[in-house]
């Protein structure tokens, strides 16, 4: 039996999460920013239409936003990542074969759902996260993951399709390959379309009738299976569990340079702290901990990085023992004199908490750290993040090292002293 895919996608998901607490925001240009509030990462249909490019800088586009009193966020990833939790939820509820593909996204195995009318039900899709959620989606349905993306690229901008687009058996499938640019084809970069344009092949139509021997000469076995997804014949399934992170990466640009091995040093343990608490939740420990520094690189003297391996004595989760051998690796790699625009720690060879090995040196009461660590978790996740934190961290407030988010809106959904209040 040949299989049905859905594409859902939230449509811009990060300025309609925050039109969902501020229904003022509708109908509004509305931007969210990058970290620092640097770039415009999620656009409203308005700010699109005001030309703002997806991340454009926000300085370059200051007089824009006056002009037309665009609405600017910061990033508020504590909000954006539960209401995700909260879509991907609903979407479990229309069927167990859900795949999340990103923060916003999910693809959904339909197969078994086939004798129904599949537009019918994308619409129900649709309508209820709305209603129980409140963020819009687009849902695009075909015979692969490939095409489930053509279709939702087109039921988001398609009046007709009122953002569900299905795809199967349609006679308009040739018709929607044929306005879908190849460089819009999902798995197709820059360097393949420039290849591809020389050769003439300017949609999806075009690459799906393109010579076999043509596309995998130049693009490998994941050329012809892309060309066979575009035929409708599905080279990708569905991925149920995610493979186990490889590593976990906490690392921040400052907006200002540090300079001091003190601040440097703080920005470290709060990141190890970050880190740690995501091995944590994923039951995992880390075997090998990295730390690297980098001063602005943009900038054309001074310039210096570096960056120092440390393979931990037993794999740990813990934060205070991270912490500890982080410092360690960043005083060896520290030089007075430098700016630093940047520091980041990453936990490399994760295995899961239950698979240790022991060492017979080892001087850390492991048993003890765990109780402690899940005490620590526990309070933090009922009290809000950082409610305890390590000394190490640093008490002082506005710290330098510390990400900018000049206008953030509120934790609605995860912070109790942040609900939103009806006047
Ligand atoms: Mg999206």
């Amino acid at each position: 039996m040949p299989p049905v895919f859905a594409l859902v996608d939230c449509n811009n998901f990060y300025v309609s999460c925050e039109r969902v607490f501020n229904p003022k925001l509708a109908g509004k240009p509305v931007i969210v920013l990058s970290n620092n509030d640097g770039c415009a990462i999620s656009r409203s249909n308005e700010a699109k239409s005001l030309g703002i490019k997806m991340g454009v800088p926000a300085f370059q586009i200051r007089d824009l936003i006056k002009a037309n009193g665009v609405q600017v966020y910061s990033s508020n990833y504590a909000l954006y990542g539960d209401m995700s939790q909260r879509v991907m939820q609903t979407l479990a509820g229309f069927t167990p074969d859900i795949e999340i593909y990103s923060i916003d996204e999910a693809f959904l195995d339909l197969s078994r759902f086939k004798r129904y009318n599949l537009t019918d039900y994308g619409h129900r899709i649709k309508s209820t996260i709305k209603k129980w959620v409140g963020i819009p989606v687009s849902v695009g349905i075909a015979e692969t993951k490939t095409l489930a993306k053509i279709a939702n690229r087109i039921a988001k901008k398609s009046i007709k399709a009122e953002g569900v687009l299905n795809l199967t058996a349609s006679p308009y499938q040739n018709k929607a390959l044929e306005i879908t640019d190849v460089r819009d084809v999902w798995g197709v970069g820059p360097a393949y379309t420039r290849f591809l344009k020389e050769k003439g092949i300017r949609n999806a139509l075009q690459l799906r009738d393109a010579d076999d021997k043509l596309i995998k000469q130049r693009m490998g076995i994941v050329g012809t299976r892309l060309i066979h997804e575009l035929r409708g014949v599905p080279c990708y399934c569905l991925e149920h569990c995610p493979l186990p992170k490889k590593g976990i990466t906490v690392s921040r640009s400052f907006k200002h340079a540090i300079e001091t091995l003190n601040e440097l040093e703080e920005a470290v343990a709060a990141y190890v702290t970050i880190g740690a608490e995501k091995l944590r939740k994923e039951h995992s420990v880390s075997g090998v901990l990295m730390v690297f520094v980098m001063t602005n690189r943009f900038k054309r003297e001074n310039l210096y990085s570096n960056l120092n391996t440390l393979r931990l004595p037993v794999s740990t989760s813990d934060t205070s023992e991270l912490i500890y051998y982080a410092h360690l690796g960043l005083k060896e790699i520290y030089r007075k004199g430098y700016l630093y625009k940047k520091v980041g720690v990453m936990f490399n060879d994760l295995v899961p908490e239950n698979q240790i090995q022991s060492n017979l040196f080892d001087v850390w009461d492991r048993n003890r750290s765990m109780k402690l660590m899940k005490a620590l978790d526990n309070i933090n996740i009922k009290m809000g993040s950082s409610t305890l934190k390590y000394a190490a961290v640093g008490l002082r407030q506005n710290q330098r090292w510390k990400t900018m988010f000049d206008s953030r809106s509120q934790s609605y959904t995860t912070n109790w002293n942040q609900l939103l209040e009806v006047q």
